[in-house]
């Protein structure tokens, strides 16, 4: 297989994993999800039975790995498991493989004072060589206090080329007591030199069901609310409760009302409704003072979930698969109205949007150019 064929493969790969397990981009809120979901101990931790299980093995063996890759989307705990793992590593008096919660070790790293356990997280955007080189040198010295030192890599794969290769040393000669853990959305984005010395646990997305009920019961809203930001969210907590804490729910049936009514839009007026909802969407991110606090991102998240509820119906799969379960039977009913492949080329428009959105091109543009490209689609039966 030549070099071509393969990445052509790897991009198609991904977009139709896009598509069937979550419209969010991670990119866009993976850092407000994992700063915003803290837990303590394995016990605390939603899901992810097999890796705590697999965790909680390895921890007994007497030759444990120093080198760990959590991967799975946002929001599912990775960085909260690496917590919990510091934990019970380090506690004075275990209970079943977890920490106790209360011994002077897990105090101090619940209290973010312990010196043997520290996060690192990119800033602006990247993990630069000077963060690493700071680790490492710490990393030379015994462990201060605790049995084993946590280093904890957040989006590992936002470290600089330069960055990468300086921690692969690191990696390569390991001093004892240093146990590492990176957390990254997907492994393909990491040098292979790195993944191949890490063991790989894998974070799957969180059931809706799972979702749904802890974002009722423990923010109040109500079970019908909560299904909604449970299905959009792709199984992340993290973005589950993004969703369920603002006005998100009533911007998100304002401009699903209006993807919806675009088919029916004269191709002469669609012009002038791409510019005027550009309009809306720009002001809206900059400052929400035009009646949308939404971004362009998250609308453009908001329009892929229906495309792919639309995809959906069209080949009839049934409603417990939609996003949109509460425009259910809308979407059946306009999904007859399209050809299956006008809808995949629908979504795959959005997806690219979204794309030109995260490389800083002009938002009111690219907004405009979709919705008269959305609308064109939508008149080909
Ligand atoms: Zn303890």
């Amino acid at each position: 297989m030549n070099a071509l064929s393969w990445s052509t493969r790897l991009l198609m790969k991904r977009q139709w994993k896009r598509l069937f397990l979550s419209t969010s981009n991670p990119c866009l809120s993976r850092r407000k999800c994992e700063k915003r979901v803290v837990k303590v101990r394995f016990s605390d931790i939603l899901g992810q039975e097999k890796a705590q299980r697999f965790l909680r093995q390895v921890m007994v063996r007497e030759k444990m790995p120093h080198a760990y890759l959590f991967t799975g989307i946002p929001g599912v705990g990775k960085r909260s498991t690496a917590q919990a793992l510091a934990m019970a590593l380090n506690c004075l008096s275990p209970q079943d493989g977890d920490a106790c919660g209360l011994c002077g070790s897990c105090r101090k790293i619940l209290g973010g004072n312990a010196p043997d356990f520290h996060v690192i997280r990119p800033g602006s955007n990247k993990i630069g060589i000077d963060q690493i080189r700071e680790v490492n040198h710490g990393l030379s010295f015994a462990p201060l206090s605790a049995q084993y030192r946590v280093l904890v890599i957040c989006q590992a794969e936002a470290m600089t080329p330069e960055a990468a290769n300086a921690f692969l040393k690191t990696l390569e000669e390991p001093s004892p007591g240093n146990i590492f853990v990176l957390t990254a959305t997907e492994p393909l984005d990491l040098l292979p030199t790195i993944v191949s010395r890490c063991q790989k646990v894998s974070f799957q997305p969180l059931p809706r069901g799972v979702v749904a009920n802890w974002i009722s019961e423990k923010k109040g809203v109500s079970q019908k609310e909560a299904d909604i930001v449970a299905g959009l969210s792709g199984g992340s907590i993290g973005r589950a409760l993004e969703m369920a804490e603002n006005e998100f729910l009533e911007n998100r049936e304002r401009w699903l009302e209006r993807i919806a009514e675009l088919p029916g839009f004269p191709r002469t007026e669609a012009q002038g409704v791409a510019f005027k909802w550009a309009e809306e969407i720009k002001a809206g991110g900059t400052s929400g003072a035009q009646g949308s606090s939404l971004g362009p991102a998250a609308v453009l998240d908001i329009w892929k979930s229906w495309y792919r509820d639309l995809l959906l119906a069209r080949a009839k799969m049934g409603e417990h698969s939609f996003m949109n379960r509460d425009f259910s039977q809308s979407l059946k009913k306009m999904s007859m109205g399209f050809k299956i492949k006008n809808l995949a080329k629908s979504f795959f428009l959005i997806d690219r949007a979204a794309m030109d959105l995260m490389e800083n091109r002009n938002s009111a543009l690219v907004f405009e150019h979709l919705v008269l490209e959305l609308r064109a689609l939508a008149g080909r039966l």
